[in-house]
This record gives structure tokens, C-alpha cells and sequence, in this order.
């Protein structure tokens, strides 16, 4: 009743069930004060809770510094997040470009892949624009991001969209589509938004495989699954994988607006002055959110606490639930009617989100404890799965 659909706000996000006014931990609160249990962390982005203390002071020091002088000029926060990243990369993507979003930071990676592709252009061969993404993938609502992300609901009344951007319908189809003209082919480990559905180590490294044999490069999309999100750092380390690109966001600034590309250093190298930029991508703020996120997630001891609740959560949720899929704190199950159990959850204060039909996607702060989990399972004991 108190939803803010009437006024001035574009109508693309449907009717808003409440108001969110504050959070704190892993709880958000309406504008009439009621506590909600958030389990969707803010769509996975808000991975250390609600105004995290040390991400607080971070983000207000910054404040009263510098928020903004655009890439003109050096950015010395860049310089340590880049190498942060890098770090937790195993030194391996030791470049990093950053932007706004997930979206914008899979359009980099778009471009990066074709600008590589057209400087090793060998004359002999077709042209490599070819960019592959896989039957379920989520990257983005941009143009480009939306052409590599196969929803027809998505895509309705938008065509023509890049050229050159191909989907299979099976995996497959994938596998074989990825040839001499590929530039690049773009994969999930998890897919989110497409369901909440991981994907096999084998058939990802077959993937691998594939790109290796022809020379296009391997691009993990990480928005969602990176940062912690399924137990280690990045979520491909799980699955075998050294991918030439990652694409990471969400979680990357606990809420404050941040996309992250990063490289091999080779790969980046097709990146010259003039190629790509952000006038806002990179600013001080974002850098110092991210810096401090980075910071509490790197640590062994909190990745392991990933981990432990991952499993006690994915335990309960499996002796409730079907369908009970993917890794550390991100998990999916399957209902009746995905919008009307996300409905009776909030009624019964708990938040969570549909991403399909029959399907409904957990994806709490990473911060939660134990008693939160023991929390969320009775406040849904009478909900209707
Ligand atoms: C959310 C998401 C995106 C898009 O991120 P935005 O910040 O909304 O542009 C891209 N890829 C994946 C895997 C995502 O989950």
C-alpha cells in the first residue's frame, strides 16, 4: 500500500510492495518502522550488511576528502584496489579498468575482447567478432550487455542489438559455436538472474577447452558470484578455471555504485589511451567503499564464515525445499509460484527474490550469524512453498 509507484518515478520496476527507509546488519527497515530480514542483500550487493561500520567510515572520510576529479588526473585508490584484486587473483588479472555497474563493466569487457581480437587480427583468418554467451545468462540492461543476455522479455521492442552476439539454445551449442570467429565467449558460475543455476566444473572447462584451442578468450561474468559470494574470493578458483577476463560489481562497494574489469595483463594491453573510459568509473568514493570491502572479505577467517553458513543454510533449506542449488551464500529453490511466496515472505518479514516462474533466490549479507539463519526458518515455517 505504501508504494512509491505513484508520481513522478518511471513505472519499469512494477508496483514496490514498502518503503525501505534504513538498514542495519541484515536487517532493512520500512518507512513505518518494521523490521524486514533481508535476504536478498540489496540483489547481492550489500554483502557486509547494512551500514557496516568500517565501510561507513570509509565512505564518510572519503566524503569530506575528495569525491570526485574524474581520470584527468591519478587516482592513487585505483592503484592499491587494482592490486588487491590482482592479489586475490593469484597476480594472474593484473589489470583492472573500473566503471559504474555490472552492466558497464561487461561492456568493457565486450569491447576489450573485440579490440584484442581486431589488433591480433591475422589476415589469413575471418574476422573474430563473434561474442558466445550461454542458454540462461543474465550480463546486463545496456545495448551491448542486453545482447549477450538471451530473454525475450528483455529484449522485446529493442532490436536490432549488437551485431554478432550469439546464444545457443543448449550447452551444447555453446561448445560448438565457439570457433576461429569468436572473440570471446561469456559465462557465469553460478547464473543468477537465469535462475540460480551453477554450472558443471567439467562442462566450464570444457568451455575453457574450447576457447583455448580457437584463441578466444574465456570471459567470467563475476557481478553476482565474486567478492566472497560462494565461499572463496572469486568464484571461478572452484571450478578450475583462469579466465582472461572477470567482470565483478555488486558486492564490490557494499552498496556504493562500482564495476570492476579485470585482465591478464596481455589482454589489456589491446587497451590504448582514448580506447574505453568513465568520466564517474574509478571515482575516490567508489574506490574507497571498495578498497574497505576488499579488505574485510580477503580474510581467510570471514570467506571460511562464508562457507560455514553456506552450508547450514543450504542443509535447512534443503530439508524444506526442492530443487536446492549453488555455492557458499548463494542459493536456489524451487515453489509453486515464485512471486506469491516472495510475497507471503515479506508479509511474514523476510526478503527475498523470484528469478523465474517456480523459482526463488536467497542470497543473504554474508555477515549473517547463525541465529539469523534459525530466524529466517521460522519467520517462513507457515509461508506456502
Ligand atoms: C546484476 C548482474 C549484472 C548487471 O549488473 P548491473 O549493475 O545491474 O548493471 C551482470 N551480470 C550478472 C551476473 C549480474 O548478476
Amino acid at each position: 500500500m505504501s508504494g512509491d509507484t505513484k508520481g513522478q518515478v518511471m513505472g519499469n520496476y512494477g508496483q514496490r510492495a514498502v518503503n525501505m527507509v534504513r538498514g542495519e546488519g541484515v536487517y532493512l527497515y520500512d518507512d513505518r518502522g518494521r523490521a524486514y530480514l533481508d535476504f536478498t542483500a540489496g540483489i547481492a550487493v550489500v554483502n557486509l550488511g547494512h551500514a557496516h561500520p568500517e565501510v561507513t567510515r570509509a565512505i564518510a572520510e572519503q566524503a569530506g576528502t575528495l569525491v570526485h576529479c574524474s581520470n584527468l588526473y591519478g587516482i592513487p585508490l585505483q592503484q592499491s584496489l587494482a592490486s588487491k584484486l590482482a592479489l586475490q587473483s593469484g597476480g594472474h588479472l593484473n589489470r583492472a579498468f573500473f566503471c559504474n555497474s555490472g552492466a558497464e563493466a561487461n561492456e568493457a569487457a565486450m569491447k576489450l575482447a573485440r579490440k584484442y581480437a581486431a589488433r591480433t587480427e591475422n589476415e589469413s583468418l575471418p574476422l573474430r567478432t563473434k561474442l558466445v554467451s550461454l542458454p540462461g545468462a543474465f550480463h546486463g540492461r545496456t545495448f551491448g550487455a542486453l545482447s549477450i543476455t538471451p530473454k525475450p522479455l528483455y529484449h522485446a521492442g529493442y532490436q536490432p542489438l549488437v551485431p554478432n552476439c550469439v546464444t545457443p539454445d543448449t550447452l551444447d551449442g555453446v561448445l560448438a559455436e565457439i570457433d576461429e570467429t569468436t572473440a570471446a565467449c561469456f559465462v557465469e558460475i553460478v547464473q543468477g538472474e537465469g535462475g540460480l543455476r551453477p554450472l558443471e566444473s567439467a562442462y566450464l572447462q570444457e568451455i575453457q577447452a574450447k576457447c583455448r584451442k580457437v584463441g578466444a578468450l574465456l570471459v567470467v561474468d563475476e557481478v553476482q558470484t565474486g567478492i566472497g559470494r560462494t565461499g572463496t574470493f572469486f568464484a571461478y578458483s572452484q571450478v578450475g578455471l583462469e579466465p582472461d577476463i572477470v567482470t565483478l560489481a555488486k558486492g564490490l562497494g557494499n552498496g556504493v555504485p562500482i564495476g570492476a574489469l579485470l585482465a591478464t595483463q596481455h589482454v589489456a594491453d589491446a587497451f590504448l589511451p582514448g580506447s574505453h573510459g568513465s568520466t564517474f568509473g574509478g571515482n575516490p568514493l567508489a574506490m574507497a567503499a571498495a578498497n574497505q570491502v576488499v579488505d574485510v572479505v580477503s580474510k581467510e577467517s570471514f570467506l571460511a564464515h562464508v562457507r560455514t553458513m553456506g552450508e547450514y543454510l543450504s542443509d535447512l533449506l534443503q530439508k524444506r525445499f526442492t530443487g536446492v542449488a549453488g555455492r557458499g551464500l548463494m542459493w536456489g529453490f524451487d515453489v509453486d509460484d515464485a512471486k506469491a511466496f516472495v510475497a507471503a515472505a515479506l508479509d511474514a518479514g523476510v526478503l527475498l527474490t523470484a528469478v523465474g516462474d517456480k523459482r526463488v533466490r536467497v542470497v543473504p549479507p554474508l555477515i549473517i550469524e547463525e541465529a539469523d539463519i534459525v530466524e529466517f526458518e521460522q519467520r517462513l515455517q507457515n509461508v506456502q512453498a
